[in-house]
This record gives structure tokens, sequence and C-alpha cells, in this order.
């Protein structure tokens, strides 16, 4: 596996430059706040790419009709250890509390045409790089949170 020292918010700010395009066709508003500083992992950044695409695509799924789109980087932790966490968060509605549970599994999916995958890899990538995935209800939406370990010696 190809583990290297990857700058999270490089990734995120190119996840956010491939994606914009269509955020503006679904009339969804983009508030980040991805603030500069040191934010290495260690991960293989077309994993971490592909967890925060993944992510970027339920969120605008979530809001066919428009809305607000909030994109995060933030130091936290985990039991201790120092973390980034990326949140993602979408004004679409949310996820009834009985689904919470299901929705990591793969092929669980409550759209026509989903594939149910999108969330089962990007937990599955998560865990490989020693992270954790939560999910929770806001008032008008769904919050999504990546909380990856920051590389050691990292400042
Ligand atoms: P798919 O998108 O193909 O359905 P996913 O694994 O990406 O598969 O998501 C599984 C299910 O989780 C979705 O079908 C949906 O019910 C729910 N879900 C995921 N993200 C969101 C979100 N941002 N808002 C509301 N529901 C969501
Ligand atoms: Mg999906």
């Amino acid at each position: 596996i190809c583990f290297q020292e990857c700058n999270l918010r490089g990734v995120v700010k190119e996840c956010l430059d491939d994606y914009v395009v269509l955020l503006g066709e679904r009339k969804i508003t983009l508030e980040t706040s991805v603030p500069s500083g040191s934010w290495t992992v260690l991960g293989d950044s077309n994993q971490l790419k592909q967890v925060c695409i993944n992510l970027l695509v339920n969120a605008q799924e979530a809001m066919p009709q428009g809305g607000r789109l909030q994109v995060g980087l933030r130091a936290g932790g985990d039991g201790g250890r120092p973390c980034a966490v990326v949140s993602i968060t979408d004004s679409g509605g949310g996820i009834p509390e009985e689904l919470q549970s299901k929705i990591f599994t793969p092929f669980f999916t409550t759209k026509r045409h989903g594939t149910g995958l999108g969330l089962a890899i990007v937990n599955r990538i998560v865990q490989n790089h020693g992270g954790s995935l939560k999910v929770f209800n806001t008032d008008d939406g769904a919050e999504f949170q990546v909380i990856l370990p920051l590389a050691p010696f990292d400042d």
C-alpha cells in the first residue's frame, strides 16, 4: 500500500475544485472553512479524495432543490490522539434515526438508482487510515465527520 505524508487541506481543496461546477448547477451554496496550516496525515491521497468526493456526491444528492453545503477542516481529538476532522454538512433533511446504523452497509440505498456503495467505501478507507467516520443530524440536514490521525511529528 502506498501510504505517504499527504496534506489533507490539499485533498479537500482539490475535491472542491473538481466539484464546485456541479454545485452551481444545483443552486447549492458552498461555505468552506479550510484553514491553512499543517494538516499532514499518512495515507493515500487518491483514496482520501475518493472519501471526500463520495460524501460531496451524497450531500448534493440530498439537496435536489438546492441548499447549503458546508465543508470544514479543524483539529480534533479522538481518544487523545491529535486528529484532523473533515466535516461535510448539508441542508438536505438528514437521515432518519432508524437508518443511521444501516447506511454504512454495502448495497444499502434509499435511492432508486443508488448503488449503496459510497459510504461503505468511505468507511473502509477511513478505517484503513486508522480513522473513524461519524454521522449526525443537524437542524436541517446531515453532517458527516471524517476523523483522521495527524502524522506524528507534525506541528
Ligand atoms: P447511495 O448514495 O448509492 O445510495 P451511499 O452508500 O452513498 O449509497 O449512501 C447510502 C444511503 O445513506 C443513501 O441511500 C441515503 O439513504 C443515505 N445518505 C447518505 N448520505 C446522505 C445525506 N447526506 N443525506 C441524507 N441521506 C444520506
Ligand atoms: Mg452515495
